[in-house]
């Protein structure tokens, strides 16, 4: 299915859509400059607000990762962004340092009492807002593995999540992998996209 969006019989940038779905899109721009091309690419790495953790208050931690360790991995978690207008950064916020005006607050309680290993994902994070939880693709998703518990330990911990821009940290780009080709149909094979083969084989 192609789309054609903007005035390409007046001259003007013109876009094809290719390929759209909940977590990828495929266009060809025309009829511009290479500049705008670049430029598209760089607001969608680090210009575009999103939602991620950004501070970790751990009550408990007696896994085999240090408590800061877990804070970067939390701080990685892809968090549903949709509703994003609706939250406020906390520099524009009137609170001093966090209110639900300006974030989300995540909790995580896990403990393993079984002899065999217990994961602990992105699904074991309770969002206290239904409009910002952490991403699964669908329910057979085993959501990211954070860290895996033998018998006896426990995590507990509260994130809290706030808006921002990749600019920032990387934590905050709404996007994996952005790239753009001469070769509309990449037949020269320029364009390759890192992804991760899998998850849980660590
Ligand atoms: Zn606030």
């Amino acid at each position: 299915m192609d789309m054609n969006i903007g005035y390409g019989s007046l001259g003007g940038p013109n876009i094809i859509i290719r390929e759209l779905t909940r977590d990828r899109i495929n266009f060809i721009l025309s009829d511009t400059d290479l500049s705008v091309a670049n430029s598209l690419r760089r607001v969608m790495i680090a210009e575009v607000p999103t939602v991620a953790i950004d501070m970790v208050e751990i009550e408990t931690n007696t896994t085999v990762l240090a408590d800061e360790f877990l804070a970067h991995r939390l701080g990685m978690v892809p968090i549903d962004s949709r509703d994003v207008e609706k939250l406020r950064y906390t520099r524009d916020c009137t609170c001093s340092q966090y209110c639900p005006e300006c974030s989300v607050e995540m909790t995580l309680h896990v403990k393993c009492t079984e002899e065999r290993t217990t994961e602990v994902t992105s699904r074991s994070l309770v969002s206290s807002n239904p409009s910002f939880v952490p991403v699964v693709q669908d329910k057979n998703d085993a959501g990211i593995l954070l860290v895996k518990l033998r018998k006896g330990h426990e995590l507990k911990l509260k994130c809290i999540a706030k808006k921002g821009v990749a600019k920032e940290h990387a934590k905050w780009s709404p996007v994996s992998g952005v790239a753009f080709e001469y070769d509309p149909y990449n037949k020269l094979r320029h364009t390759q996209y890192w992804f991760e083969e899998s998850m849980n084989e660590w």
